[in-house]
């Protein structure tokens, strides 16, 4: 098509966490194109095959334009206004007879910070409930806890950038070329650059083919794993002594723990040879500028805390936080905005800025600015709240822009959870796994047609600008929670997102520099960025950690076991994750070409289990755990080790979550995908 272009928007990618700043260029109200914007800090010039070209879904024929209510069983369309005149009435009526804390609300990682803002602010004043959560419970709620409990704070330490001065980079669960393509070929060139890495992964990865040692670890083994390496870092006095005298605490109950964690006994729990643990701790040891990413294989796990903060212990121990000159530890967050959803305080236990719920002192200021009084006590989280639907506690569930029947573990119980309740609301751009258990189905905007602002995973605010009008008939999740709030009756102020923005950097210390019109005219600005004449800063705890005592935590944890093992009736170990050209549950990248690029999801397996049980390549496979079910075509592969299986969680036709179980995470309730006992068959 050679007509012109009509207008380019300059905006921030919706997929996944790494942020890359694009150019959406419009012809006709359709995107034409997009492409990477040149210059931009986080992407430089690059982006990947679905922030490119995963766009048509904003356009695609399924997509919903009316609002659906359920009627004798049956969702049908009806009008905005009874739409949301049914929602009004009947969440005021749950909340008459059952008291606010049997409705919650599950905020989305894909809305702006502005929407995740609007929605805890809603459901604290006009419901009286602290029963908000996001998807960051499902993944990175251990990367908060640990990181706030060793360092002080709930992000990374250092800015991406700092991979250009690493002379070492310890990789751990996390598969960048899929997942954060980006941040995945700036490590590449790293390493081709001469950079060492080590990578921990029960795969091998594209980047574990290229690293200098590959630990694939047994799954859930992580902490003795990085136990083992801090061992072996004390062992041969790899430490930075001067630092840990003056900076730190923890460290002699720590070095007591770590002599149960000798290469030999670390090798025979997680299946990796004591010399490559030894390799690996050497090269991080020795060297000057270590950086670590790590992503959901250290933190979705029944010890996922535990996992961050022994992670964190390394960089601890080697003086790579807090530093000048040091590169830091860094999570690489799944969903495009996970970061601010959390930052924003769509959390059961914290107001924006991580200010906790509990604090008299917190609560007076919001509620002198919200002119209400808010509730004290903690709400639940995402897991909870399906326990509490099934017991009757629970009435109302609200669900923004998440299709939780499909990404959320043990299926089935999810499924239980909402058909428990009396009243499903749902925000999403189409007719979701989520929407068939709904009661009101309300047609949400995409990221192309938002104004706002969204967080990437090292902590950048970057503006979301709309480079199309939204969908006739659809409206944005901010749009549609401001319209509810009036239909109760409610006014819920900051009618914009920019009054929004400002209004929560009022209430919110370390966000009190921000503003729309400061992101516009400098460009991204990190966290914290506590004054309108300071940038954001991009290195944290230079001058001291920000935890009660100013020092960072080591912390002696020992290694405990996963919630399940592989054993006679479960011999395999099935891990979840993800593919390049889809993202999440594939609900927007399977309605663009990227669908021709993988069409279908596979099992993967070892080539010599796939020999020993009869199973050729491209047979159908039956997966069975304790706790679910699912077909699968069989992909016999050496990307995957002997005795474990995996598969994405991308196609409703592989629902893989059907399988997954409900342990979680002690500390944080984060669910581990990574760990499940299955066995396979011929379908
Ligand atoms: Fe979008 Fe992530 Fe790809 Fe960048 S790397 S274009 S943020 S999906």
């Amino acid at each position: 098509d050679l007509r012109p272009i009509t207008a380019t928007t300059t905006t921030t990618c919706g997929y996944c966490g790494v942020g890359c700043t694009l150019d959406v260029h419009v012809r006709d109200d359709t995107v034409a194109a997009i492409t990477p914007t040149h210059g931009a800090p986080v992407n430089r010039g690059h982006a990947c095959v679905k922030g490119r070209f995963a766009h048509t879904f904003t356009s695609a024929g399924d997509r919903l334009t009316t609002p659906l209510v359920r009627r004798d069983g049956q969702l049908v369309e009806t009008t905005w206004d009874e739409a949301l005149t049914t929602v009004a009435r009947r969440l005021a009526d749950i909340r008459d007879r059952h008291g606010p804390d049997s409705i919650a609300m599950i905020s989305s990682a894909r809305a702006t910070n502005e929407e995740n803002y609007l929605a805890q602010k809603f459901i604290r004043t006009a419901i009286g409930t602290n029963n908000i959560d996001n998807c960051s419970r499902l993944c990175h709620a251990p990367s908060a806890a640990g990181l706030t409990a060793a360092f002080g704070l709930a992000g990374g330490t250092n800015p991406l950038d700092d991979l250009d001065h690493t002379d070492c980079i310890l990789l751990a669960g996390a598969n960048p070329t899929e997942a954060h393509p980006v941040v995945g070929a700036r490590i590449k060139q790293r390493v081709l650059a001469g950079a060492r890495l080590i990578v921990v992964d029960p795969r091998r990865t594209e980047l574990a083919a290229l690293a200098d040692v590959h630990l694939q670890a047994r799954p859930g083994s992580n902490v003795a794993v990085f136990n083992g390496i801090a061992h072996q870092l004390v062992e041969e006095d790899l430490l930075a002594h001067d630092f840990l005298d003056r900076r730190t605490t923890g460290f002699d109950d720590l070095a007591s723990l770590l002599a149960d964690y000798p290469p030999e006994a670390v090798g025979a729990i997680a299946d990796v040879r004591p010399a490559d643990l030894v390799t690996a701790a050497r090269l991080f040891g020795q060297a000057e500028h270590p950086i670590i990413f790590y992503g959901l294989g250290v933190t979705e796990h029944a010890h996922g805390t535990d996992g961050v903060r022994t992670l964190a212990n390394l960089a601890i121990l080697r003086g790579a936080v807090g530093t000048p000159g040091c590169c830091g530890i860094l999570p690489l967050r799944g969903q495009n905005n996970v970061q601010g959803a959390s930052d924003m305080g769509a959390l059961p236990d914290v107001l924006p800025g991580y200010q906790h719920i509990t604090d008299p002192t917190t609560r007076a200021r919001f509620e002198h600015v919200w002119g209400c009084a808010l509730p004290e006590r903690p709400g639940l989280r995402i897991p909870q709240m399906f326990d509490a639907a099934i017991a009757g506690d629970l009435r109302a569930l609200y669900v923004i822009g998440e299709d939780i029947a499909q990404s959320d573990p043990h299926s089935s119980h999810v499924r239980a959870a909402l058909d428990a309740c009396e009243l499903v609301v749902c925000h999403d751009m189409f007719r979701s796994r989520t929407a068939e258990h709904a009661d009101v189905v309300l047609p949400a905007a995409s990221f192309l047609e938002k104004d706002g602002t969204f967080v990437n995973f090292d902590r950048r605010f970057q503006r979301v600008r709309p480079a199309l009008a939204p969908l006739d008939h659809t409206a944005t999740d901010f749009e549609i929670l401001q319209r509810l709030a009036t239909t109760l009756d409610i006014d819920l102020g900051c009618p914009t997102p920019a009054q929004a923005m400002a209004e929560c950097a009022a209430l919110t210390p370390m966000f009190a520099g921000l503003s729309h019109q400061r992101l516009d005219a400098e460009g991204p600005l990190h966290w914290p960025c506590p004054s309108v004449d300071r940038p954001g800063e991009a290195v944290l705890y230079l001058d001291q950690f920000a935890t009660p005592d100013g020092l960072a935590a080591l912390a002696a944890l020992p290694y405990l076991p996963p919630g399940e093992q592989a054993d006679a009736d479960f011999p395999f170990l099935l891990v979840t994750g993800r593919r390049l050209v889809h993202y999440n549950t594939g609900s927007m990248t399977r309605r663009t070409a990227n669908l021709e690029l993988l069409p279908t999801e596979t099992l993967e397996l070892h080539p010599s289990d796939a020999a020993r049980l009869g199973i050729p390549g491209g047979a159908e496979v039956t997966i069975t755990s304790r706790w679910g079910q699912a077909t699968l075509t069989a992909h016999p592969t050496t990307d995957v080790a002997p005795g474990q299986v995996f598969a994405a969680f991308h196609f409703p036709s592989a629902p893989i979550n059907e399988l997954t179980s409900p342990h979680t995470d002690a500390a944080t309730d984060c669910p581990e995908y990574k760990v499940t006992a299955v066995h396979i068959r011929s379908a």
